[in-house]
């Protein structure tokens, strides 16, 4: 009851804003304040679109204003040369927008933060400056005039109220599509690769994709903003598009609290309506921006939490009735097995991997059969961990080759990307635990079941999925609390339930009883046997306890320096001498 309360609160309160926005203009009856409240429109809109590419998917774009202009310059254009109606013109203009926006974002996604920064600054420079000095087409500096005002039939729509109602309808629906995608599979991607890209990568999302989706979406805001403008001022020239107002927009996302809607919304209107209404302190708009930007930072730094420990108690009361809960095994059980020569699913050939001079990896050979558990064990700096990175396509191996299921994934010819040996059912933890921390525990497990390729698998039953594997891993309790509020076992457990909720069939586990004590090392030992038995998926562990390792193992490999220089079973392995001498030191037994 309290969780549809909370929807039904939050649904009223919404439509009052938009009742009071509604009437706001005869509140105000003034031309003036109207015409800023359609420029505070403008920047809304805009604020939004951005707050997708840096607050949702973390990419620092200082060049957005740029998709504004091609939005701006698309209406005028199409406008004054051909005469297009405004209406058609809006949705082009977001598409070119966002066309420029993959455009841009194709070769630059690669790179990261400071280089991605400085890349999109540069595109917005070079759009500025084509549009400036592009005389034919744009006529310079000078502009272009006579853009002609939207219409509907035979009625103009000239006066600010009108425009006003049209930026106000623009908003919402802009507003109502960000809420969306935040809830959405693809958004919580965005979260997943601005928290962990690696993490994400190994899960199975296509994380160059997903941020052009981003960058896409962004740019069509922008675009459709841009077109708007162009139409309302009937002139657009390239002042309007400078590196001033792309930062300005992103003072805006980061004031509302970078990824919150709202508080992009707000953040929008008071620094637009603020400065406009304080004309006479005009020159002191941006030292008002570093101020406010420098105090929000403070102050939300500890308000933010506080608001999503809330918001995860409030869902947590949720939980209590899911009762219908399926069964986590009939769900693995349903995916079809292929046969394979001779029952093995790996083989792994002559891989090697250097680092500079260092020789991480060498030559290792080894196969691994279906419904076995075999371990990697070696001293620190062996190449374990090496392997793995180079299994999961997250590091290129230089030789060698790798076949999972009769299927080249490593090969003469580079890896697979990440996501697609991902997608071919191998899913992997990491040494140091990787959670996407802004994600909550439950949501965690969500992400990878959203990637299974099964469209008839309804939202609610992924939600199903997520906590029967919470569950499994006995974690079903915390499924709503923040991850960073996990003790480092349960945190342990967390990532090895996010892997399998991709649903694998192959599972690397680096070091998962890494810092965990007695007790909880046995409910491990217990949860991967019945991984393998129960949920019928094949286990490679990278493993330092001896116990752990000599109990559940049907095979070890023994790495040191970068070499296999044993394989066998753990009998054979604990007799073996080479290994006693390299790994335990000599005289010492493998116990
Ligand atoms: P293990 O997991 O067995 O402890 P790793 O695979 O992490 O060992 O490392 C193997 C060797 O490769 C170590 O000497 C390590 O310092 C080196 N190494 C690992 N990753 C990198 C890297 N990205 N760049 C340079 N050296 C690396
Ligand atoms: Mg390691």
């Amino acid at each position: 009851m309290q969780a549809v309360n909370i929807s039904k609160e939050k649904y009223t309160r919404t439509l009052i804003v938009i009742a009071i926005l509604i009437i706001l203009p005869y509140l105000l009856s003034n031309q003036y304040y109207t015409h800023i409240l359609v420029l505070s429109g403008i920047y809304v809109i805009m604020a939004l679109g951005l707050n997708i590419v840096v607050g949702f998917a973390g990419l620092l774009d200082l060049g957005y204003i740029a998709f504004y202009a091609v939005g701006a310059y698309t209406c005028a254009l199409f406008s004054t040369y051909f005469e297009v109606s405004f209406w058609l013109l809006l949705p082009l203009g977001g598409v070119l927008a966002a066309i420029f926006g993959i455009l841009l974002g194709f070769p630059t996604l690669r790179v990261k933060g400071i280089y991605l920064a400085t890349v999109t600054l540069g595109f917005g420079e070079i759009i500025r400056l084509v549009i400036r000095n592009w005389d034919s087409l744009t006529n310079g500096p000078k502009g272009i005039m006579g853009i002609s005002h939207p219409h509907i039939f035979n009625f103009n729509l000239t006066s600010p109220v009108h425009f006003y109602y049209l930026i106000l309808i623009l908003g919402v629906a802009t507003t109502f599509i960000s809420y969306r995608l935040s809830k959405s599979p693809l958004g919580k991607f965005w979260i997943a690769i601005k928290d962990n890209e690696i993490a994400a990568s190994v899960l199975g999302i296509d994380t160059v994709k997903m941020k052009l989706y981003a960058f896409a979406i962004g740019a069509f805001f922008a675009g459709v903003a841009g077109c708007f403008f162009a139409s309302w001022q009937g002139f657009v020239a390239p002042i309007s598009f400078t590196f001033l107002e792309s930062i300005i927009v992103l003072c805006i996302v980061i004031l509302g609290g970078m990824g919150s809607i709202v508080g992009s919304i707000i953040s929008a209107l008071i620094l637009v309506i603020l400065p406009e209404l304080l004309r006479q302190f005009q020159l002191y708009r941006m030292l008002f921006f570093g101020l406010s930007l420098t105090f929000i930072m403070i102050y939300r730094s500890r308000r933010k939490i506080k608001a999503k420990e809330e918001s995860f108690r409030l869902e947590n009361d949720k939980i209590q009735k899911k009762e219908e809960i399926s069964n986590i095994k009939e769900i693995f059980q349903t995916k079809n097995e292929s046969a394979v020569k001779e029952n093995i699913i790996l083989e792994v050939e002559k891989i090697s991997k250097n680092f500079g001079g260092l020789k991480a990896l060498s030559n290792v050979n080894f196969k691994v059969r279906n419904l076995e558990i075999l371990s990697i064990i070696g001293p620190n700096g062996a190449g374990k961990t090496t392997f793995f990175n180079c299994m999961s396509g997250i590091e290129k191996a230089d030789q060698g080759r790798i076949n999972f299921y009769e299927q080249r994934i490593i090969g003469n010819y580079g890896s697979l990307p990440a996501h697609k040996i991902a997608k071919l059912g191998i899913s992997r933890t990491f040494q140091n635990t990787c959670l996407f921390e802004s994600l909550s525990v439950l949501e965690n497990v969500l992400i990878g079941t959203y990637i299974q390729q099964n469209k008839n698998q309804k939202e609610n039953k992924k939600e199903t999925l997520a906590l029967e594997l919470l569950n499994y891993v006995g974690l079903k309790e915390k499924s709503y609390e923040r991850v960073n509020n996990l003790s480092y076992g349960h945190q342990r457990y967390l990532e090895i339930a996010r892997a399998l909720s991709v649903r694998p069939k192959l599972l690397l586990l680096d070091e998962p009883a890494n810092g965990l004590n007695l007790h909880e090392k046995e409910i491990l030992m217990n949860l991967l046997l019945d991984i393998r038995e129960k949920l019928h998926v094949t286990i490679i562990l990278i493993e330092h306890d001896m116990r752990v390792v000599m109990k559940i193992s049907d095979h070890i490999v023994v790495l040191d320096h970068g070499e296999r220089i044993a394989y066998g079973t753990p009998i054979e392995i604990q007799n073996n001498r080479l290994v006693q001498e390299a790994y335990l030191g000599r005289g010492k037994k493998v116990e």
